[in-house]
């Protein structure tokens, strides 16, 4: 790696998805680029979740409004690259075990739908068709043809090898210690061995950017949400979309600390089943749950009979960098001039790294965002004088 210049127009810390997919537009706009990382790239939460790309877990608000922004983005300004991430637009279908369950699907599709998203309803004498190994029984379901995949790890890497090639610098193995700053504005950041400067710093620190934002003397309340995701062997049987039951929409939504597990069911290019994902507050704990891997089993093989007596290949966890209010944080920091954030995205910062990384390459370059980033200001939960 070549030895970084002394300044740059912007430093990014992080180099996750979001980092990444923020210096490849930043870079693309023209602008001076520094990644900054003290591990891999990849090596936070963007290497250990799945790669839904959805819009069908999102209830009408910000979130699906930033949701359906990335993927014009994802299908527009990064359709090219797309195969570098196994992109794939296989949609979702979310089923409906009660007939409860399924009119609460039913009044979410509508608001969706009154949001702009593409949603069949599906009657349960139409889920075989659309996914035949589906066990029989469920009362129906809704079927998301914009629902997409990508792998995650592929769409670091490759995000950040088209930022260099349009001249951003990754620096890696360099934890960020401070950030500095000179009459009221951001100058730089600080790591062991460099002083960096920039007149722009964007926290994309993921679950740990509360203690990025600290170093500049501002608060942000990001919090890890832990998940567990359970792999299985490489399998012939074909589960064609994204399956998942209709109660995870709740969950995903829900403030409870307590261990929650709605399975998600998808096939991978490489044959393999990940059934995803649990979500609890546990802070940062490492430890294996013997309890969140055999919800996940039970609940996938609820919804695939098949599934049963396949064998687990391995399984992982990562910790979801979640708000209170489950919005991202995105925009330009009022407390600090210069410090920026693009972080805070929970369960969804895969899918929605390329539109943010969009909108504030946008918003860094002076241009007015495509979207109105007001819902995803820093300041947020300032006190108000
Ligand atoms: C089980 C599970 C399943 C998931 N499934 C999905 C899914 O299907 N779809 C989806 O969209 N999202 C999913 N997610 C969420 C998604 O993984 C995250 O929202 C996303 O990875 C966050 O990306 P990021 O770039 O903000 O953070 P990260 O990938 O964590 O990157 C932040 C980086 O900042 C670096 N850093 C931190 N502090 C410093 C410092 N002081 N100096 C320098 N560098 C620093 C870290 O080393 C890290 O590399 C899942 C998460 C989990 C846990």
């Amino acid at each position: 790696m070549t030895s970084p210049a002394s300044s740059y127009d912007v430093i990014v810390v992080g180099a996750g998805a979001v980092g990444a997919a923020t210096a490849y537009f930043a870079a693309h706009a023209g602008l001076r680029v520094l990644v900054v990382d003290r591990g891999p790239i990849g090596g936070g939460t963007s290497s250990a979740g799945e790669g839904n790309v959805l819009v069908s877990d999102k209830d009408a608000g910000p979130e699906l409004d930033l949701a359906r922004h990335s993927q014009r983005v994802w299908r527009a300004e990064l359709a090219e690259h797309g195969h570098h991430w196994e992109f794939e637009s296989k949609g979702g279908l979310v089923v409906a075990a009660t007939d409860g369950s399924l009119s609460a699907l039913r009044a979410l599709a509508d608001r969706q739908r009154a949001a702009g998203v593409r949603v069949d309803d599906l009657g349960a004498d139409e889920l075989g068709t659309v996914e035949p190994l589906l066990r029989p029984g469920l009362a129906g379901g809704a079927y998301y043809p914009e629902d997409a995949q990508v792998q995650p790890v592929l769409l670091v890497a490759h995000l950040l090898r088209l930022a260099r090639a349009a001249g951003a610098e990754v620096l890696t193995g360099a934890p960020v210690t401070a950030i500095r700053s000179a009459r009221g504005r951001v100058v730089g950041v600080t790591t062991p061995s460099r002083r960096l400067d920039a007149p722009a710093v964007v926290n994309a620190a993921g679950t740990w950017a509360g203690e990025v934002a600290a170093l500049a003397g501002v608060h942000l309340p990001v919090l890890p949400r832990r998940g567990f995701v359970l792999v299985t062997e490489p399998l012939p049987l074909v589960i064609r979309h994204k399956v998942y039951a209709a109660e995870y929409v709740g969950d995903v939504g829900s403030s409870d600390a307590a261990l929650q597990s709605s399975p998600v069911v998808e096939g991978t290019p490489a044959g393999t089943v990940l059934i995803g994902s649990t979500r609890e507050r546990v802070g940062f704990d490492r430890r294996p749950s013997r309890q969140a891997l055999a919800l996940l089993a039970r609940g996938a093989v609820g919804l695939f009979p098949a599934l049963a007596g396949v064998r687990a290949l391995r399984a992982y966890h990562g910790f979801r960098p979640y708000c209170p209010d489950h919005l991202p944080v995105i925009g330009p920091d009022p407390r600090l001039p210069g410090l920026w954030h693009a972080c805070g995205h929970e369960g969804a910062g895969i899918g929605l790294s390329a539109g943010t990384g969009q909108l504030l390459a946008q918003a860094l370059t002076g241009a007015q965002p495509t979207l109105d980033l007001a819902p995803f200001a820093p300041e947020r939960w300032e006190p108000v004088a």
